[in-house]
């Protein structure tokens, strides 16, 4: 199933989306997932409008969002950087999340703004220590897309990344959320800045996948439901200027752009 979180006369709601000849369509109110204590399901049933039309929320609420460092060889090697043997984690601030549409704004403490791609993990059940030979499915709600935006230079000066990964608007998420992926075929990862290729990558090519991931992370931390895991960038990096628009599309799931100011 495909959902998003939209905009509507009654508030925020959840709704189904399906596909007709080709185009994404929201086709029905969902109940809230427990994430999000927020919304309150509408009684009325919604006219189907197509998901282009709709006004779209992030389609998850995440209470923590764990990202992975250096998880492709190729985006490892073009910043000089040595192919980690454990899962490099990092924190970013679930502040930063923006829906698709919304404006990445670049901070003026930052002189180089990088795009990084990314599929994402979206955590469906509360997950601690997965055991080697446990199956992770059921603790996958789906899968989504986010932009990991990075104040290159300030990651570089800080020594760590909190502050170069968390500024506000730095973590585009959606437009929605899929559990139709076939991870064992793998998808595309594609990035565009003004229509321009940037990064096209394969997540067969991630150094860990998402098992390995999901077992690392939750032997140290407890995952819950809505948290989300982007996995890693291809190579292609590249910074953003204002009045830019960037866009990440990835197989199965969509596009989602986002302008710069
Ligand atoms: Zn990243």
């Amino acid at each position: 199933m495909k959902y998003c979180r939209f905009e509507t006369n009654l508030g925020p709601q959840y709704g189904e989306v399906v596909d007709r000849a080709g185009t994404p369509w929201i086709e029905r109110l969902l109940p809230r997932p427990e994430e999000d204590p927020w919304t309150k399901l509408a009684s009325d049933a919604i006219e189907p409008l197509p998901l282009m039309k709709a006004k779209l929320l992030t389609p998850v609420v995440p209470r923590k969002i764990v990202c992975i460092g250096r998880n492709y060889r190729d985006h490892a090697a073009e910043l000089g950087n040595e192919v980690p043997k454990e899962p490099l984690l990092f924190l970013k601030a679930p502040s930063s999340v923006i829906a698709a549409e919304e404006a990445i704004c670049i901070p003026s403490q930052s002189q180089r703004v990088d795009f990084e791609g990314e599929l994402a993990i979206v955590i469906g059940k509360r997950a601690s220590r997965i055991r080697p030979d446990e199956d992770v499915a059921p603790y996958i709600r789906g899968y989504t897309i986010v932009n990991d935006v990075t104040a290159r230079d300030l990651q570089k000066s800080d020594g760590q990344w909190s502050r170069a990964k968390g500024f506000d608007t730095f973590c585009p998420t959606g437009p929605l959320v899929t559990d139709e992926i076939d991870l064992v075929a793998g998808v595309t990862v594609e990035t565009r800045l003004n229509g321009e290729l940037k990064q096209h990558g394969h997540t067969r090519d991630l150094i860990f996948p998402v098992d390995a991931l999901l077992r690392y992370i939750t032997a140290a931390m407890t995952l819950y439901p809505g948290d989300l895991i982007p996995t890693g960038t291809p190579a292609g990096v590249a910074p953003m200027q204002p009045a830019d628009r960037v866009e990440v599309t990835i197989e199965g799931i969509g596009t989602l752009g986002n302008p710069v100011i």
